[in-house]
C-alpha cells in the first residue's frame, strides 16, 4: 500500500454512500469539512477519498467493481423485501423504484466497459 495505486475504487459502504444524506448531514451539522481523508475500499485497501467513486463508469479497480455489483444487488433485494412487508415505512412502489435503480447500478458495474 505504497500510495502508487492508480486505480479508482469504491468505498466499502458503496450503497450507503448517498449524496443526499451527506448533503443533509452537512447542512444540518456543518460536517462538510469532516469527510474522511482515507476510506476503506471494496477490495480491502485504504485509499484517499478522492480515489474512490460511486459511479460505475469511473471505477477501474476490478475487485471493487465486483464488490459494488454484489452490494447493489443485495440492497435491491433488501429494499424490495422491505416494500412487501406489511406496515413498512416505504410502499411497494417506492421499493420497486429503489430496487430498479440499484439493479441498474449493479449492471453498470458488471462489466460493459465503455
Ligand atoms: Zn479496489
Amino acid at each position: 500500500m505504497g500510495g502508487e495505486d492508480p486505480h479508482i475504487h469504491v468505498e466499502v459502504k458503496v450503497v450507503r454512500r448517498d449524496a443526499d444524506v451527506r448533503d443533509l448531514m452537512a447542512s444540518t451539522f456543518g460536517l462538510a469539512g469532516d469527510l474522511p481523508s482515507q476510506v476503506a475500499t471494496g477490495c480491502g485497501l485504504r485509499v484517499p477519498y478522492a480515489m474512490t467513486s460511486p459511479r460505475p463508469g469511473a471505477v477501474t479497480c476490478l475487485a471493487c467493481r465486483e464488490h459494488a455489483r454484489v452490494e447493489h444487488l443485495r440492497f435491491a433485494d433488501e429494499v424490495e423485501r422491505l416494500g412487501s412487508t406489511p406496515g413498512s415505512t416505504i410502499t411497494a412502489g417506492q421499493a420497486k423504484l429503489a430496487a430498479d435503480r440499484h439493479r441498474e447500478l449493479a449492471a453498470g458495474f458488471s462489466g460493459a466497459e465503455s
